[in-house]
Order: C-alpha cells, then structure tokens, then sequence
C-alpha cells in the first residue's frame, strides 16, 4: 500500500550509533520467513570513533562472526519524509540464538522485566533538545541556524564562532515564526511516525530547539526516542541544515538535555506516585523512587552521559544538574517533581544529555528507581527556596572518566545490567577516554600557546 521499495533494519550499537542494513522489501518478507538477516558482529566492537576497540564485541580471537538479526515487527514504520522506505528496530542474536546479552535493547528489557516482576509498567518519554547548524559536514564555527539565518538580518560583530545573537531567542513569538516552515515539516513528520508531537519550541540556545511529544510504555519510550533522533536530523537534512545531539555542542550557550519524565503504574492500572491524601500529592513510594535515583546518580551517570562531551553541560546555571539534588519544579534540581497532580503524577531526571543511549538511560533510571522502591531509600529533603550550591549536596561525576569509576566500583551494576555489557560498556569508553586524553585541544592551544 505504501510502495515500500527498502526496508532498513536498525540496531542501536554500544558506540551511540543506529546501525542498519536496507533490505529490498520483497527480499525482506522472503529473509524474515526464512534464514533472518545477518549483522557483522564487529560493529559491536567500534566505540564512537570508526576504529574497532582491541577485546570488545566478541573479540578478535572469534574472527568476530555474524549475527543474526530478529526484526520487531511491533516496531516496523514507513519514513513519511523518505518515499518508499520503512524501518524497523531489530535485536542482534548470536549464531546459537541466544541474544547478545550486552546489545542496550536486551539490556533494558531485562530491567524492564524486573519492573515486571515487582508489579509496575513504566509509562514516560524523553524530551529532547538539539541544535540546528546552517550547513552539513563541519558544521565547527558556523552560526547556527536562527531565524536571522534563514532570513538575514542585521548582525552585530562578534568573535569567531560565536553568534552574534543570544538566548534572547527563545520562545520569542517573532523568531519561531520565522522557523514555522520548518516546524511544520517537524510536527507532521512525527505526527506521521506516530510520536504524537506535544509542544515545540526555541530553546536558550541560539539555534537550539525542543519538540516534545507524548508518553509512551515500556520499551516503547525508548525505542520512540531512538527513532525520534534520526528524523529530526534527516527531516533537518532535507531543510539544508545539520542537527545536533551532542550535548554541548557551544561553549557558554546552553546544552541539549534529554530529560526522561517517567512513572510507574501498579498492577491495578493506577499510577503509583499519586497520593491525593499526601500534603504534596506524591505517594511513598515515588519518594523511594527518588531515593533510589538520587543514591545511585553517580554509578549511573555514565550511562545517562556516555560521553566526553556530555559533562560539559552539568555545570551550575544551565539549568543542567551539577549536584544530586530533587525539588518540586525546580529546574536547578538532577529530579524535578512537575507540579502535575493526580493521574498525571510523574518525575523528571533531567540528568540524561541529547546525546544518551535511550536504551541505557531509561535501564538505568528504571533499575535506580526500583532499588529505592526495594530498600526503602528516603530521598531526603527537597530543594526549596534556596540556591541550590548551598545545599551541601553531593556532586555528580564532573568527567566520564569519574562517572566510569564510579560504574565499575558498583558491584550493583553488574547485578543489575550484567557482567558482560558492564565489561563491554568500560571497555568501549574506557577506550573513547584515552584517545581524548591523548588528544591536544584547541583550548590549551589558545590557552598555553602564547604563555610558554
Ligand atoms: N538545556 C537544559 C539542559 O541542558 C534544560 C533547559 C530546560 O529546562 O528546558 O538540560
Ligand atoms: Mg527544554
Ligand atoms: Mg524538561
């Protein structure tokens, strides 16, 4: 009905990265009846750079074999904005059948099982912010894109790289006018998709956007996450534009955040942080909840922020957490409680960048979580009228290479995510780390350069 001519079968790989291979649709139907599709099981080895880590994936001692990929047909979608093709997110499986153990999708629906097993869905979704750039490739020094980008209009001088124009653009009517083309194209395409698109806006940053969209349950809000990123960026794609997920993508404007609302309802259906008869309408268990989240930040900062960049964005004063903290719509909190009561009771973690592995962030806010709710962690005191840095509060990790301490010293992690993807996860970033260690910046040169 919808001419599909190529289907893409999609992986999320450890490396941040969907991977897929397009399958012409007749040979698609004939392969999913059949034999399956196969998946070079190196791709599992590369971290984020195109070079393949020594001992990660199955190793080189394996001659690191197919695998097997298993389509989710619950999964499968036609691309509005790419005629004639469809996608579909599959689960990688070893040549014996048993699933790769370490891939984030069987990862989280391990977690998600527990959450089964204690008697709770959980019902959410990500809230992604990203950057456009106003031209493909190296988009490094470029102005973002910005209404007065698209239509030029008086710029002021300003050094190299940075834009003339601030966060004075976000949620101005006059400025998102001007991009209401573009949001169209958006809204529908998700729409289309089946996100359900809420709310879009400009964001502080300039260029930076944020379209949210509707919860979804269980595996679900990560997989809508999954695709969600890849649309914007081809839908951008389409428009001359480059978008961005980095979590930082400029120094001193403010970063993406993907912030996961998220709740859990019990087995009778009804939400579980609602208590009406409670003086903040928040049931106990969703304090343990919190608990459980707050005690185990740092051990899963790592997986929240999987990259080096992404610690540049918890700093003070960008909205962004910076210490362990929650609060009642407090948005310098890692939780914010939305003032949303009754059946809409949810949490926010606003610790997960744009640039997260939804798989990983959603296992790891939800495992978190349940062993709060399990050993009865008391969240403690909420941020309430006063800075949050006076607190006293504990710090999140300021580095990947302090968040991977702390993953790796945790023996809850391996309990609860599994010993082979916590070697496969330390492994890849551990890898990812050194090479930035190795690495001379452009800072130190601007800032060494003329000292010595
Ligand atoms: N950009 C902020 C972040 O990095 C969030 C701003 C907001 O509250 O929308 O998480
Ligand atoms: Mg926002
Ligand atoms: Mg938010």
């Amino acid at each position: 009905a919808h001419q599909i001519q190529l289907v893409r079968v999609c992986v999320q790989d450890l490396g941040h990265m969907s991977r897929c291979r397009e399958v012409p649709s007749g040979r698609f139907l004939e392969r999913m009846a059949t034999d399956g599709l196969s998946f070079p099981s190196a791709l599992f080895a590369f971290d984020s750079s195109a070079r393949i880590v020594p001992g990660a994936g199955p190793g080189p001692r394996s001659g690191y074999p197919s695998w097997h990929l298993q389509p989710d047909l619950s999964t499968f979608s036609v691309l509005p904005y790419a005629p004639g093709v469809a996608r579909v997110i599959a689960d990688p499986f070893e040549a014996k059948g048993q699933p790769v153990d370490y891939a984030p999708r069987h990862v989280l629906r391990r977690v998600l099982e527990r959450a089964r097993a204690a008697g709770f869905q959980v019902k959410g979704s990500f809230e992604f912010e990203f950057y456009a750039f106003a031209r493909d490739g190296d988009s490094r020094g470029q102005a973002p894109v910005s209404p007065d980008a698209i239509s030029p209009g008086p710029s002021s001088p300003h050094p190299p790289g940075v834009p003339a124009w601030t966060g004075l653009q976000c949620f101005s009517e006059i400025k998102q006018a001007a991009l209401e083309p573009l949001l169209i194209h958006l809204v529908q395409t998700l729409e289309a998709m089946g996100a359900r698109p809420e709310v879009a806006n400009t964001e502080y940053g300039p260029g930076q956007f944020e379209i949210s969209y509707a919860p979804y349950w269980n595996l679900e809000i990560a997989d809508m996450a999954f695709y969600y990123r890849t649309t914007i960026r081809e839908v951008l794609a389409q428009h001359g534009l480059k978008a961005t997920f980095m979590s930082k993508p400029l120094s001193g404007f403010s970063g993406s955040g993907a912030h996961l609302h998220h709740v859990l309802h019990g087995s009778d259906g009804a939400n579980a942080f609602a208590d009406p008869k409670a003086r903040d309408g928040l049931s106990q268990l969703c304090r343990w909840f919190i608990g459980g989240q707050l005690a185990h930040a740092r051990t899963v900062s790592a997986l929240m922020n999987p990259t080096i960049n992404g610690y540049k964005r918890l700093q003070p004063g960008a909205f962004a957490p910076h210490w362990i903290t929650w609060g009642y719509d407090h948005r310098e909190t890692m939780i914010r409680v939305p003032p949303a009561r009754g059946k809409a009771t949810r949490i926010e973690n606003r610790l997960p960048g744009a640039d997260t592995d939804p798989y990983l962030a959603l296992a790891a806010a939800l495992a978190a979580g349940l062993d709060g709710i399990e050993r009865r962690i008391d969240p403690g005191d909420p941020v309430a009228d006063r800075p949050v840095s006076e607190m006293a509060a504990p710090l999140l990790p300021r580095s990947l290479s302090e968040a991977l301490d702390a993953f790796e010293e945790d023996p809850w992690t391996e309990e609860v995510f599994g010993r082979s993807f916590k070697e496969q996860f330390l492994r890849l970033r551990r890898a990812e780390v050194e090479r930035f260690f190795r690495h001379v910046t452009d800072w130190e040169w601007m800032e060494y350069e003329d000292i010595f």
